[in-house]
């Protein structure tokens, strides 16, 4: 009988909010594949725990999730947990748990803390359809265009944030999106330090310049979706000016029938009616 995979969610912040569950799950588990041992290893010590570490992290998961896999086959029971929050989720573990369904063996999430959801239920911002966007790229150009191919998003974007890329993205955000749009910086969540705050995006780099929001710590950015959804002829226009700001016009017009599923030559010929100049 093979062993069985355990997906543990910990905490993003605040011990206390590890459940019950997840404390037993890792207390009866054989082995604890962690993204750094030693930060899981500071986890066990809070909650008296002894249990053999095994490292998985970017860098060696495939190679690691082979082993554990065998570990898997041969009837040990394993939990996965990452430095914070859900596996996953941004997080190393794909590998090991697709790998896990394609060998039969059985794999059980335990569910907690996410910086994601713990933010979309702060927010204040729609919440019935959202849209996880992880992290955008850190450099200036692919996020721009990132953020160019989600300016017609109907659905509330979620976004995690590094401290140094907050105010950069905003900006970008304001470029992509407009100003006027609503948005939620949730910042050390669960921690002491916590804020939530509700804003337009141009509030919130105000206040992130004036330091009334600190620009350290760990950010999630959830922003409201695009309003303007009843004419898609009127979004397909916003969506090929924005990437023409960026992009030369067949290339903007390419990527718009990529986002949109129009014809490119239909949307290049609008390009152009749109901006002449291009
Ligand atoms: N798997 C984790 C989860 O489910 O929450 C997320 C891991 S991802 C590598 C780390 C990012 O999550 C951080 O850069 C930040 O954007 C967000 N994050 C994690 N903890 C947070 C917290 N306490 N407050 C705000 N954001 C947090």
């Amino acid at each position: 009988m093979s062993g069985t995979l355990f997906v543990v969610a910990t905490p993003i912040g605040n011990l206390a909010d590890l459940s019950n569950r997840a404390k037993d799950v890792l207390a009866q588990v054989d082995v604890i594949a962690a993204e750094d041992t030693r930060h899981t290893g500071r986890l066990l010590s809070h909650l008296m725990l002894r249990k053999p570490l095994f490292a998985l992290h970017d860098h060696n998961e495939s190679e690691a999730a082979n082993t554990l896999l065998d570990r898997l086959e041969r009837g040990d029971d394993i939990a996965l947990v990452s430095d914070a929050g859900t596996p996953l989720v941004s997080d190393p573990g794909y590998r090991l748990v697709t790998a896990a369904h394609d060998r039969g063996i059985t794999v059980c999430p335990v569910p907690g803390p996410s910086a994601a959801i713990a933010a979309l239920s702060a927010a204040g911002l729609a919440s019935d359809r959202f849209t996880f966007e992880g992290f955008l790229p850190a450099r200036t150009a692919a996020r721009k265009q990132r953020l160019a191919s989600l300016a017609t998003e109907s659905r509330t974007l979620v976004f995690f944030e590094s401290r140094h890329r907050i105010t950069a993205s905003l900006v970008d955000m304001i470029d992509a999106f407009g100003g006027d749009r609503r948005a939620c910086i949730a910042r050390e969540l669960t921690k002491l330090h916590e804020q939530v705050v509700r804003a337009t995006l141009t509030n919130l780099v105000d206040a992130l310049q004036r330091g009334d929001i600190d620009a350290r710590g760990e950010f999630v950015l959830v922003v409201e979706g695009c309003r303007e959804t009843t004419d898609s002829a009127y979004d397909h226009d916003r969506l090929l000016t924005a990437l023409a700001t960026r992009l030369p016009a067949k290339e903007a017009a390419r990527l718009a029938a990529d986002i949109t599923g129009e014809r490119r030559n239909a949307l290049y010929a609008r390009l152009l009616e749109l901006t002449p100049s291009k």
